[in-house]
């Protein structure tokens, strides 16, 4: 390779490959408000310091981009003037073929700057199948693979997003976690990082490690060692410097409105996932469903407030020129003022084909005047609900408060409104669960479409049953069970299957959607793994393992002659079974224990009894407190409203009014 100066556009070398490659817009960039900086930018700083990240999402560009989580980093940072952020995403493998021969290395999409010239890389994790796609574009950035490998000078290797809550697995191939939301915390890294290097860089880059494990916020596992027992499990994590706090905090960001972002959201160039706006109306859920890791680890919760609301989707959907809203959240329709919400952006878009959606709606918030809202401009997007278990009993083991009947009621209501598709979401694979609970869910399909025919009047109405297996998940009640085997997984949806096939007059309005068990227990082993997994996490990559989340690429056989090759080598009795399938007791050390989520673990313990005794606990935002010790620990409480504010003026925009009305807040 020739030498080119840091920061320098790779576009020349990068041009001949576009045409020889699938889907090639997705590596130009360019898009509508997508940002290039100067490489050298930081005059806003005393000393003209400039903070370099590259942004991964380690996925392609087409589920990568709409990520909300990466848009509001990449925005966030490039406000600060002395910062730039530019984006990257895992390359195809006939784009990484063609790279390699040529030495092209990772290159992000903004300036299409080598990837290893930046100071961060900051890669967000959705999912832990995105591990082997991290280890390709370190490799093809040519930074080091093993973070004890890397000197000075090379870029720092930052992991964040929900799988960093245990950030141990990923101990050999990241420098650094930062743990929960990530705007402030990245504001906060890259002062950090400034401040060092306008001191001349002291201490090279473990000083800049050390410094940044000492805030308590960010995980340095270098500065971690572990020691095991002679079964294999963990004995002991311990910090290894002074200062270095024993358990990681994790960021909380307590005022959404504070934070309006992203303000001016990316406009794919090529196809995505979703074509539409996001503002998410709130953090966190209390519901307390027990096998959601992500309701667990963003407590407490945290509304925006309905002016905030209004103004994000108002000012968003003049950067974009969207023609979709979606209302983002883990449980949108629970954010107390929502029909006032929907009711408010209904009444403004009027006539203008912009639509509403609730990408993630409990059973039991949704009503009719919820659905008429929704489809009032024209638009009816897919409905999807999620009473996740089929039976009665085991809903309760799960604390999914969701009765049949609420179900019922639900669907008549989106039926008797026009839809004519309703989604329903199960798992598989839950604590305790039976043959007998899964096959309910083909009782309760077919009653649905029963309904379903009787308020529509219709024949042709259909319900489609989506199915996947259950992964137990870090900071959960369920984070100590054992995981149904992929056979037994795949032995229950076959029972499932032929239950709904087998019913003559209801079975052909049934669709069903099921993944086999065994991309469950691959996620089941990176989910709660610790640093010895890096071992089979390289032989995967090593052995041509790459977009592990696409059933297409994902190879279960190649997982699993990987992990028996790394575990072979080392000296604890230790396979994919006891990472995965093995029950674990009270007093195991768990390798994500140096994670604060604010979670009490005591709390958890007694909540997976709560499970087996299959006792529901309420929702924290209507009965008092049951002391899960986040609210305590971050000096705060939930944040609900109603706050009084009213959404926007309701201006008609179909009718040719102003789009910029004045607001009024009460
Ligand atoms: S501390 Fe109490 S109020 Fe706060 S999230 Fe936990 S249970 Fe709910």
């Amino acid at each position: 390779m020739h030498t080119r100066t840091a920061g320098a556009s790779l576009f020349p070398d990068l041009e001949p490959l576009l045409e020889q490659v699938s889907k090639p817009i997705q590596y130009v960039g360019g898009e509508l408000n997508s940002t290039v900086k100067d490489w050298n930018c930081g005059g806003a700083s005393a000393d003209g310091v400039t903070v370099r990240w590259a942004l991964m999402y380690p996925d392609a560009y087409e589920v990568g981009v709409p990520n909300q989580g990466s848009m509001i980093l990449y925005e966030v940072l490039n406000e600060r003037p002395d910062v730039l952020a530019e984006r990257t995403y895992a390359v195809w493998p006939d784009m990484e073929a063609l790279m390699r021969e040529h030495g092209v290395p990772q290159f992000t999409v903004d300036a299409h700057r080598s990837v290893g010239d930046f100071d961060v890389l900051g890669v967000s994790f959705s999912t832990e199948l995105g591990y082997t796609n991290l280890l390709t574009a370190l490799d093809l950035a040519g930074i080091p693979l093993h973070a004890r490998d890397r000197v000075d000078g090379d870029t720092i290797v930052i992991a964040g997003g929900h799988a960093a809550f245990n950030p141990e697995t990923l101990a050999d191939f990241v420098d650094a976690a930062i743990i929960g939301d990530g705007e402030e915390a990245v504001l906060m890294v890259s002062d950090l990082i400034a401040t060092w290097k306008s001191e001349g860089m002291p201490g090279g880059r473990r000083e800049l490690l050390l410094r940044l494990a000492k805030t308590g916020g960010v995980y340095v596992p270098e500065f971690y060692s572990v020691t095991y027992l002679a079964d294999g499990r963990i004995q002991r994590i311990a910090p290894t410097e002074p200062g270095v706090p024993w358990r990681v905090s994790k960021h909380t960001v307590m005022d959404l409105d504070a934070w309006p972002y992203p303000k001016q959201p990316l406009v794919p160039l090529a196809e995505s996932v979703h074509e539409r706006m996001s503002v998410e109306i709130f953090r966190g859920c209390t519901r307390g469903c027990r096998f959601c890791q992500a309701g667990m680890i963003t407590r407490p919760v945290r509304e925006r407030s309905i002016t905030g609301i209004g103004e994000m989707v108002e000012k968003g959907l003049a950067a974009t020129g969207f023609e979709e809203v979606g209302l983002l959240s883990l449980s949108s329709a629970d954010h107390t003022e929502i029909a006032d919400i929907t009711k408010g952006l209904a009444d403004r878009y009027e006539g203008t084909n912009t639509g509403l959606s609730l990408p993630s709606t409990r059973v039991d918030a949704f009503n009719i005047d919820l659905a008429n809202e929704l489809t009032r401009n024209g638009r009816r997007s897919g409905l999807t609900f999620a009473p996740e278990g089929g039976s009665e009993r085991i809903r309760k083991v799960i604390n999914k408060m969701v009765t049949e009947d609420d179900l019922i009621k639900t669907v008549s209501a989106a039926y008797g409104a026009g839809w004519r598709n309703v989604k329903l979401y199960f798992m598989c694979g839950l604590p305790t669960e039976t043959d007998e609970d899964v096959l309910q869910i083909a009782e309760l399909a077919k009653r649905v479409i029963e309904t379903g025919r009787q308020v529509s009047g219709r024949k042709d109405i259909r319900c489609t049953v989506s199915i996947g297996g259950f992964v137990p998940k870090p900071h959960t009640p369920f984070q100590w069970v054992g995981q149904l085997s992929s056979d037994e997984t795949d032995a229950r949806l076959e029972k499932l299957r032929d239950a709904i096939r087998s019913d003559r007059r209801l079975g052909s309005s049934i669709g069903f959607r099921y993944h086999d068990g065994k991309p469950g227990i691959v996620e089941g082993l990176l989910s709660r793994g610790d640093r010895r997994v890096g071992a089979v996490i390289e032989q995967v990559w090593r052995d041509g393992g790459r977009f592990d989340g696409w059933s297409e690429h994902f190879s279960y056989d190649l997982w699993m002659s990987a992990a028996e090759k790394a575990f072979s080598t080392m000296e604890w009795p230790i396979d994919v079974d006891w990472y995965t399938t093995r029950e674990r007791e009270e007093s195991e050390v768990l390798p994500w224990d140096v994670v604060d989520s604010g979670l009490d673990k005591e709390w958890l313990w007694q909540d997976w009894l709560d499970a087996l005794d299959e006792t529901e606990v309420d929702d924290c935002r209507w009965t008092p407190c049951f002391d899960c010790g986040v609210c305590p620990q971050m000096n705060t409480e939930i944040e609900i409203g109603p706050t009084g504010k009213v959404l926007l003026p309701l201006t008609v925009l179909g009718a040719g009014k102003a789009a910029m009305a004045e607001r009024t807040h009460a």
